[in-house]
C-alpha cells in the first residue's frame, strides 16, 4: 500500500498483445473479476498493463477480452486524444464488474474503431445516455451518469466484455471502411460539414 491507501503494483508495466476479431476471447463473454482479487499485485498489475496498452495503441478504451484476459475489466481515457481531439475529455477510468443502465432510449450515430478491429471504422448508433454501476481500482463502488462520447466509449467496451463488438450494433454495413479510404473518402465531407 501506498502512502494514499490506495492500491498499486510496484511493477513495471508491459504492452500487451491484442487479441483480434477472430480470437474465440473476443466472443466470450467475460466472468467477473472476485472482488478479493482486486488487491492483489497480480490483478493491480493488469490494471496497468491495460493503461500502458490502451496508450500505446493510442486507444481510448480498452477491455479484458482484448488482452486475452476474459474478465469483466475495462479501461478508458480520453485526454488531447490525436484521434478525437475536439471531444471531450474523460478521465482515466477503471471499470471493474460494470453493468450500464439505458437512461435514454434515444440513439446517436458517430464512426468507431476499435483495436480488435484493426484499421476499419464503420457508423455506430449509441445511447446517448447511460447509468455505470462498477467498481473503480481500489475496489471502491463508482455510480455515475456518462453522455455523448463518453456514453459511447463506456457501451463500446461494456460490450467487449459481453462477447460484441461494433460491427453487431451498426445499423448499415454498407459504411464500414478501411481507415485509409475512410480517411481519404469520409473524413473530408464530415469536416466540410464541420
Ligand atoms: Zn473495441
Amino acid at each position: 500500500m501506498g502512502s494514499s491507501g490506495a492500491f498499486h503494483s510496484n511493477g513495471v508495466s508491459m504492452i500487451l498483445k491484442v487479441a483480434r476479431l477472430g480470437h474465440p476471447v473476443i466472443r466470450t463473454p467475460a466472468r467477473p473479476v472476485p472482488v478479493e482479487e482486486i488487491a492483489t499485485h497480480d490483478f493491480q498489475k493488469v490494471l496497468d498493463d491495460m493503461v500502458e496498452t490502451m496508450h500505446e495503441y493510442l486507444g481510448v478504451g480498452l477491455a479484458g477480452p482484448q488482452v486475452h484476459l476474459s474478465l469483466q475489466v475495462a479501461v478508458l481515457e480520453v485526454q488531447g486524444h490525436p484521434r478525437y481531439p475536439d471531444m471531450p475529455s474523460v478521465p482515466l477510468t477503471y471499470l471493474i464488474n460494470p453493468k450500464v443502465t439505458v437512461l435514454e432510449d434515444a440513439t446517436v450515430e458517430e464512426w468507431e474503431g476499435c483495436l480488435s478491429i484493426p484499421e476499419m471504422r464503420g457508423l455506430v448508433p449509441r445511447f446517448s445516455k447511460v447509468r455505470v454501476q462498477a467498481l473503480g481500482r481500489n475496489a471502491e463502488p463508482l455510480d455515475f451518469v456518462a453522455a455523448d462520447f463518453h456514453a459511447r466509449v463506456i457501451q463500446h467496451e461494456t460490450d467487449h466484455l459481453n462477447g460484441e463488438v461494433y460491427l453487431d450494433r451498426m445499423r448499415d454495413m454498407r459504411t464500414l471502411a478501411h481507415l485509409a479510404e475512410w480517411q481519404r473518402y469520409v473524413l473530408p465531407a464530415l469536416e466540410r460539414k464541420g
